[in-house]
């Protein structure tokens, strides 16, 4: 159902009347983790301020540590939804566990399976069976076949509104935090007729490379990109070494946009 073969047009996918994949860039920043109203609120004031439509944020974050900070649950959610609505803003959220899908999606826009989940094949048919887009990250040691038959596993219930995200993959290199498969990109755009996304901040790990890495992911085709930005980043209860301050942020934006192909 994925294949390009079996359909030749892009889909493309509706969040909150925002259309994706329709040839213009689709921007996706905010925190890494919610910890607070205000800590969202400011970053949404500042997406709103470029007049971008969306906004991200874990609720439910997969940490590498039981003892890491987890995220605030149903409560982040309230949180994201309060700013939604009072912004205007489309929320993109990771739910990480099927049973919390339906709820989910009483407060979010679009549901995001995070890269530890890919493979999570009864979340991927949960998140199939609702009408909710969905963000599909690619797994930490994912072929591109591999990332592929997720995406068909959602499409298979009857949800088409799926969007990919190269995050990085894990190789022997330790400059970054993974390495971003940038060619991944284009492959994904032939292969199948789903828009696909770059997310900076994962896939390097690094502040410096945010913006080399954004404009490579435009050059090479992406529909979106998403990047973290925290108002503090310093004090931040995740991903402190990589999230953008408002004014790094400004300033990125201020140069991506540059990169963004005319149409
Ligand atoms: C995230 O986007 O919040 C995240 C945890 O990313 P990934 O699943 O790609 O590691
Ligand atoms: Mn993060």
């Amino acid at each position: 159902l994925v294949s390009r073969k079996k359909k030749k047009e892009d889909t493309i996918v509706t969040v909150r009347g925002h259309q994706v994949g329709d040839g213009n860039v689709t921007f996706v920043f905010g925190p890494c983790a919610v910890e607070s109203y205000e800590q969202v609120a400011e970053v949404a004031k500042s997406i709103k301020g470029k007049g971008l439509k969306m906004i991200r944020g874990g609720a439910y974050k997969p940490r590498t540590s039981p003892y890491d900070f987890q995220g605030l649950g149903l409560e982040g959610l309230k949180i994201l939804k309060r700013v939604a609505d009072e912004f205007d803003l489309a929320v993109v959220s990771e739910i990480v566990n099927p049973a919390d899908i339906e709820t989910a999606c009483e407060y979010i826009d679009v549901i995001q399976i995070g890269a530890r989940n890919m493979q999570n094949f009864e979340l991927l048919k949960a998140a199939g069976s609702v009408k909710k887009p969905v963000l599909l990250k690619r797994g930490l040691a994912a072929t591109i076949d591999e990332f592929i038959n997720a995406a068909e596993y959602i499409l298979a219930q009857g949800n088409d509104q799926v969007i990919l995200c190269e995050r990085g993959i894990r190789t022997y290199e330790r400059a970054t935090r993974n390495t971003l498969d940038i060619t991944a990109v284009p492959i994904l755009k032939q292969e199948t007729h789903l828009p696909v996304f770059v997310d900076v901040t994962h896939s390097t790990g690094r502040r410096d490379l945010l913006l080399p890495a954004a404009k490579a992911g435009l050059a090479i085709g992406a529909d979106g990109i998403m990047a973290e930005v925290h108002p503090d980043p310093a004090v931040a209860l995740s991903d402190a070494a990589q999230q953008m301050n408002l004014q790094q942020f400004d300033e990125f934006y201020d140069e991506i946009i540059k990169s963004v192909p005319v149409k």
